[in-house]
């Protein structure tokens, strides 16, 4: 339960500028996150970790000499934005490059891998390093499918003192994907957590049991077993990780007993008081390990044990000094410089000039109807489409979509007041849609309506043919990015039968409001038939069984998004050019 907020929608900005202010000796807040205080005084590359807000002391808390550079900082359990990630990779890089850590999400994925090309694109070289340690998440045979969880922690911790040191890019690279390479957790839930303002938590287990295999947003276990003693439980969790021991295995590990949130310090510590041992009966050199809370889940009960097997480097940058907010080790010389360079905030808002004719105003308007209804009904939707996300994925795909859809509208008004046509209006849409509602969600239904204003362009009313072909823009545009296939269980479900149908209608003649609405039609059917399908793309995916009788919520909110919009996109004649 968390008791303490005002507005539940602002709870994560607002734990960002109290945890700034309280270590502002260390941190300073930018657009986007949070970077050190202080510039370093040589040219360095900036270790950037990031995700959701949720997990202090992961990601912030971890920002200081001899770790991480800078953090981005999403809303709660979603991915943040491209745009926040650029922006803190801007303020942290001092000439050197930048690189983005994270856990393997597919809305952190495709942000991070964004922001870096939009960098690199600029000469501002920037990579990734994936942490992939949940042996839950999928078998030893689709590693790069694994989610990260508290491994996140030695991986960045690595990285951050290599960089430190003055390892260039590719070193920090190399170190950190060995760091992956070696790590290896297991965890467990006791009960679920509640987001703020929440009445129900995400998930709950029966009284006495454990959910094995849990995540760190919220997703329940893989299976659920009868509580067991703290012994038998140190026994399995060691059991489980040994048996995932990296082929480079050595005889000295870095290990981490992790607490969820409500888990105490003294259940740690009895847990530990059988891991440690079994850890050294079986041979291993305990190096530097950590027992406490590094990875949280909201105020989830429950453990996760991480074990990296270290070779010499990977040893002296886990045991490197470090100081920041919420993790210090060793003695680090505290630079007193003058503080960094605030980032230009203006320098991200171009000044826009539109050119658009008579009759692309008028349709931008339409537009701009069209993104009102999409955002009044993802808001009388919000819980239904959160819930259905709680079945298998995070919970979060309603309150994702209401923020996206409120942002896109905004700034699309502001755009048409600034006297943009239909093109410009759904562009200025997209980017805010991407922009704010985090998650894979929202960087792909951003992407999507930016192509589709892209396609539409500013200077004719568009034809029922040019209208199928913007909604084909934005289903490639999708495609491209999520790379789901039907069938995976995604919105391209409900995407592509739309699509096609659209097409097929314009092409056979129908008039264009007929052809939308049996498009739509076709959607809405196609989302409720993936309640038959098993999750092969996105967060869903590690708990296929558990979403096998829920439709997609991605695939659902689009049908219903695409058929309520229909009579907007479609209303007055839409036939050749209008000049
Ligand atoms: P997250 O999964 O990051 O929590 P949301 O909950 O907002 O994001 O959205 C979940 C939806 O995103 C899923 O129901 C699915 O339809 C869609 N999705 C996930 N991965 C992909 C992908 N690779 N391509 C297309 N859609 C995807
Ligand atoms: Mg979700």
């Amino acid at each position: 339960m968390t008791r303490i907020f005002n507005d539940p929608a602002d709870f994560a900005d607002e734990a960002l500028a109290g945890f700034c202010d309280a270590h502002s000796d260390l941190v300073r807040q930018v657009e986007g996150g949070a970077v050190r205080r202080n510039r370093p005084s040589m040219p360095k590359v900036a270790v950037i970790t990031g995700g959701g807000s949720g997990h202090y002391p992961a990601f912030a808390g971890i920002i200081g000499p001899g770790f991480a550079d800078g953090a981005v900082v999403g809303n709660i359990f979603t991915s943040p934005s491209t745009q926040q990630a650029y922006s803190v990779a801007k303020a942290a890089n001092s000439g050197a490059g930048v690189v983005f850590t994270y856990g393997n999400y597919a809305g952190d994925v495709l942000n991070f891998g964004m922001a870096s090309e939009r960098l690199n694109a600029e000469g501002i070289r920037a990579e990734n390093v994936l942490v992939t340690d949940d042996i839950a998440s999928a078998p030893p045979s689709e590693l790069e499918k694994r989610r990260g969880i508290a491994g996140d922690f030695v991986v960045f911790k690595v990285m951050g003192a290599a960089a430190e040191a003055g390892q260039d890019l590719e070193s920090v690279v190399r170190l950190g994907r060995k760091a992956n390479d070696h790590t290896r957790t297991i965890g467990t839930a006791f009960s679920g957590c509640t987001f703020p303002g929440a009445d129900q938590p995400l998930f709950s287990l029966p009284e006495g049991y454990m959910g094995l295999g849990l995540g760190i947003h919220g997703e329940p276990g893989l299976f659920d077993t009868e509580l067991p003693t703290a012994v038998e439980l140190g026994q399995e969790l060691v059991r489980r990780v040994l048996a995932e021991a990296p082929a480079a295995a050595s005889g000295r590990v870095a290990v981490i007993l992790n607490g969820l949130g409500s888990t105490k310090n003294e259940e740690l510590f009895v847990l530990w008081r059988t891991v440690a041992p079994l850890l050294r009966e079986a041979g291993f050199t305990l190096v530097m390990p950590e027992v406490g809370e590094l990875v949280t889940s909201l105020d989830m009960a429950g453990v996760s044990l991480t074990l990296t097997w270290l070779d010499g480097e990977l040893e002296q940058y886990w045991t490197a000094p470090a100081l920041t907010p919420a993790f210090r080790r060793g003695s680090v010389g505290f630079e007193v410089s003058p503080d960094g360079q605030a980032v230009d905030d203006a320098a991200f808002v171009d000044a826009v000039h539109y050119s658009s004719t008579e009759a692309s105003r008028a349709y931008a308007g339409q537009c701009l109807r069209a993104l009102e209804e999409t955002s009044s009904l993802l808001r009388a939707s919000e819980s239904m489409l959160g819930d259905m996300d709680a079945i298998a994925g995070d919970g979060d795909h309603g309150r994702g979509m209401v923020r996206g859809s409120a942002a896109a509208l905004e700034a699309a008004a502001t755009a048409f007041a600034a006297g943009a046509g239909a093109g410009s209006v759904l562009i200025a849409g997209g980017d805010a849609w991407a922009d704010k509602a985090g998650g894979t969600s929202g960087v792909l239904w951003g992407a999507g309506l930016r192509a589709f204003g892209e396609r539409l362009g500013n200077e004719e009313r568009p034809t029922p043919d040019v209208l199928a072909a913007a909604v084909r823009a934005f289903a490639d545009r999708i495609t491209g990015l999520g790379k789901a296939d039907l069938g995976d269980k995604t919105m391209v479900d409900s995407l592509l039968p739309f699509a096609s149908s659209l097409s097929a209608g314009v092409s056979s003649g129908s008039a264009i409001e007929e052809a939308w609405a049996s498009a739509a039609a076709t959607a809405t059917d196609a989302a409720a038939a993936t309640a038959d399908l098993r999750p092969l793309k996105g967060r869903a995916r590690p708990l296929a069984e558990k979403s096998i009788g829920t439709p997609d919520p991605g695939a659902t909110s689009l049908a219903m998004v695409f058929a309520a919009v229909g009579p907007h996109f479609t209303a007055v004649p839409v036939t050749a050019a209008i000049n």
